[in-house]
């Protein structure tokens, strides 16, 4: 059993701890939210903003730029939009938007805020993600966004004339969207003296923001509109109601934090003491792992003798379908104890109500990109020191709580003290094309928050002039880079759908497109790993995870999109239908620009794969060696694949075709993939994969053919 300790203290108990702090509450009702039985109107009243509404309107009123740091659960999301809405923002026809770098923060804040305010979701508020928008023109006042959404409204409207105040909200996480969100916003600030910018933010980074908007921007007629506005970001902090969460550190490193979570969650749960758990984990593979185990446990343990609590495992992650996310953040049934297996997704953006205790295993997935090399890949990293404070914080929200982190003190304290942004460690082809459209042609000159590396600004505007979206002199290319930067896809994607339409398979390409844009069409929910094996074998081909997706989606289009189908195949119901419902916006985006969805008849898959092959041939490999030389036996006989565009100096990436794909067994000569993990052994875990044929490389990418002959000389 994993022993945790106390920083500068031992003491006996289930983790070398005593929950005395708890002690009180052991034999009470389990209380969720404390608040759970006021009105409405009184838990909003008891919000540490509330104390603050009158000098944010004040604020908001005086200053162009409005910075708002208060701890995760202060109220600053559901509550701000509100008194702006309240004060009289939304007059007039205008809107205010509150954007979210995540999808599933965007449906949950706007759901309560409808239930705030008595309304239905999607009249007065509303929310809108890709490909889902749930608000109502000339209704909706306050609209909850994703950042990426709001970029692309200003592809229509790059004043953002809808709005009177847009809120970037959760800004201490520097997605790449709300970095160039910010970086925009600057600019239209300039012209729109009538626009509010309040951004919020759960950490004290936000000095860098406002440091960002304090240059005296408001000059000639623009500052005479703007009369008596204050130029400098106002500064507000609001003081946090938050318990006192208490530390514990492993006192030996976990060889598997997974099982080390679970083990330390069956610990707590013996104990008998009330109040939920939340644990953080890396990725979705993760988050069903430790369901499982903790189901297992579950069924052994039955009922815990001195509370009567029986353990509700669930998971909580991006790719899962919205019904089951919302679902992991409901209080549990009576007489259940909640564990949530949960993503970085629990960090700061949703609110579980009721947890007590975190356990961190002190990982996350995140994106790094190498511009060398050209390959982004998403890697389980160490979070850094504030990342761990804000996940300790969750601990905390109701009562006194405690926090396990999964690691030894010593080995926290070398954690970095913060993340570097998005923009500064992942592929930038689709921002650049986004800004590329919006008229900001020189990229290197752009206004950015933290600017990113030289070499990765290169690489992009190297690829979308591959992809054809650039000209020679790296302006946006019209129609076809245009067509691509308006289609709600990844430039790549953009590029396969559209050569999809020249060779006659649109409407193929649109459902493989709308497939990759949602998470695994696989019914992940806890089933039996050979159950699902078998399950993907009925669809899977040698030509790969793309055309079997297809096949998936025809089958399933063939049953007339039945459950049942879906079900007896271990296919996720839910997901289809959200792919179908993608598959029609990308098919009508088709039609606006004039270009037919046709579909191949019979099963030849020849010209999808050839479309994929247009967008994705930078991501072309080829079998390279059949075995690989290596001391360690774990990776000897692997078979490696090698990128067939140069890769610059250093060792080229070693790929490998990853444990999910229909690939696994079966090795295709040359391929494209859609995505790469990095994974054991400094592996490039290829997922998504197509095989292909070399020869349609020159023929589709004649940018890049040199690179293919050179690769196919040496
Ligand atoms: P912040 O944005 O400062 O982190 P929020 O506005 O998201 O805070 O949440 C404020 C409070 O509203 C939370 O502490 C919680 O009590 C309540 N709340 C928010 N969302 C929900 C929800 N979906 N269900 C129940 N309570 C919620
Ligand atoms: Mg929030």
């Amino acid at each position: 059993m994993a022993a945790f300790l106390r920083p500068g203290e031992r003491q006996p108990g289930a983790f070398g701890v005593s929950f005395d702090a708890d002690r009180g509450n052991a034999g009470t009702a389990v209380l969720h939210n404390p608040n759970a039985r006021l009105a409405l109107s009184d838990q909003r009243r008891r919000l540490p903003v509330f104390e603050h509404r009158r000098e944010i309107l004040y604020l908001v009123e005086h200053h162009a730029v409005t910075v708002i740091v208060g701890e995760t659960g202060s109220g600053k999301t559901t509550q701000i939009p509100q008194y702006l809405l309240e004060a009289g923002w939304c007059a007039s026809g205008r809107m205010v938007a509150c954007t979210q770098p995540r999808r599933v923060a965007a449906m949950t804040v706007a759901a309560r805020v409808a239930e705030e305010t008595g309304g239905v979701l999607g009249r007065e508020i509303g929310y809108a993600i890709r490909f889902e928008d749930v608000s109502t023109p000339d209704v909706t006042k306050i609209r909850f966004c994703t950042d990426g959404v709001l970029l692309r409204e200003m592809l229509d409207d790059p004043l953002l004339t809808r709005y009177s105040v847009v809120m970037v909200d959760e800004a201490h996480e520097r997605s790449m969207a709300t970095d160039t969100l910010l970086g925009l916003l600057k600019k239209v600030l300039r012209r729109r003296p009538d626009l509010r910018l309040v951004i919020s933010s759960a950490t004290l980074e936000a000095d860098k923001v406002a440091a960002f908007f304090d240059t005296a921007t408001l000059r000639g007629k623009a500052a005479a509109a703007a009369g008596g506005l204050r130029r400098t970001p106002a500064l507000l902090s609001v003081a946090g109601r938050c318990h006192d969460v208490q530390v514990h550190y492993l006192e030996q490193p976990a060889p598997d934090y997974v099982r080390a979570a679970v083990t330390a969650a069956a610990d707590l749960h013996a104990t008998g003491l009330p109040g939920d758990i939340l644990m953080f984990l890396t990725g979705q593979d993760e988050c069903e792992a430790a369901v499982r185990m903790l189901e297992e446990e579950a069924r052994r343990g039955r009922r815990e003798r001195a509370s009567g609590l029986r353990l509700m495992p669930a998971a909580l992650y991006a790719g899962l379908p919205a019904a089951a996310q919302l679902a992991a953040l409901e209080p549990p049934p009576r007489g259940y104890r909640k564990v949530v297996a949960a993503t970085n997704i629990a960090e700061t953006s949703v609110t579980i109500p009721g947890v007590c205790y975190v356990i961190d295993c002190c990982y996350a997935k995140v994106k790094v990109y190498d511009p060398l090399s050209g390959m982004e890949a998403l890697l389980a990293a160490p979070i850094s020191r504030a990342s761990a404070a804000q996940r300790a914080g969750r601990a905390g929200r109701t009562r006194p709580g405690h926090c396990l982190r999964l690691c030894t003190e010593a080995a926290f304290a070398e954690l970095p003290a913060a993340s570097v942004p998005e923009m500064q460690r992942a592929e930038l082809a689709g921002t650049v094309l986004q800004l590329k459209a919006l008229g900001v042609d020189n990229i290197m000159a752009f206004d950015w928050l933290a600017p990113p590396p030289a070499e990765a600004m290169v690489r992009a505007l190297e690829l979308l002039h591959a992809l054809g979206a650039l000209g020679d002199d790296a302006r946006l290319t019209r129609p076809l880079g245009l067509r691509i930067s308006e289609l709600p896809l990844d430039p790549r994607l953009g590029a396969a759908l559209l050569a999809a339409g020249r060779l006659g398979c649109a409407g193929d390409m649109a459902t493989v497109a709308a497939m990759l844009c949602v998470q695994s069409v696989w019914f992940a929910g806890g089933g039996e790993r050979r159950a699902l094996e078998a399950a993907k074998e009925k669809f899977a081909v040698a030509e790969g995870d793309l055309v079997t997706y297809l096949n998936v989606w025809k089958a399933w289009e063939a049953s007339g999109r039945s459950g049942r189908w879906a079900h007896r195949h271990l296919v996720n119901h839910r997901t289809m239908l959200r792919a179908a419902d993608i598959r029609r916006q990308l098919l009508q985006h088709l039609w606006r620009l004039g270009i037919k969805p046709e579909e191949v008849e019979g099963s030849d898959d020849a010209p999808v794969r050839r479309a994929l092959a247009a967008g994705l041939f930078h991501n072309a490999a080829q079998l390279a060696e059949t075995t690989y030389e290596s001391r360690d036996a774990a990776f000897a006989g692997t078979h490696v694949y090698r990128l067939l565009r140069s890769t610059g100096p250093g060792l080229p990436p070693r790929l490998r075709i990853g444990a999910a794909s229909v690939l696994a067994r079966t090795r295709p000569q040359w391929l494209v993939f859609y995505q790469v993990q990095l994974g054991a052994g400094g592996f490039h875990d290829m997922t998504d994969v197509a095989a292909i044929e070399p020869g349609w490389l020159p023929e589709l990418a004649p940018h890049m053919f040199h690179y293919v002959r050179d690769a196919a000389r040496g």
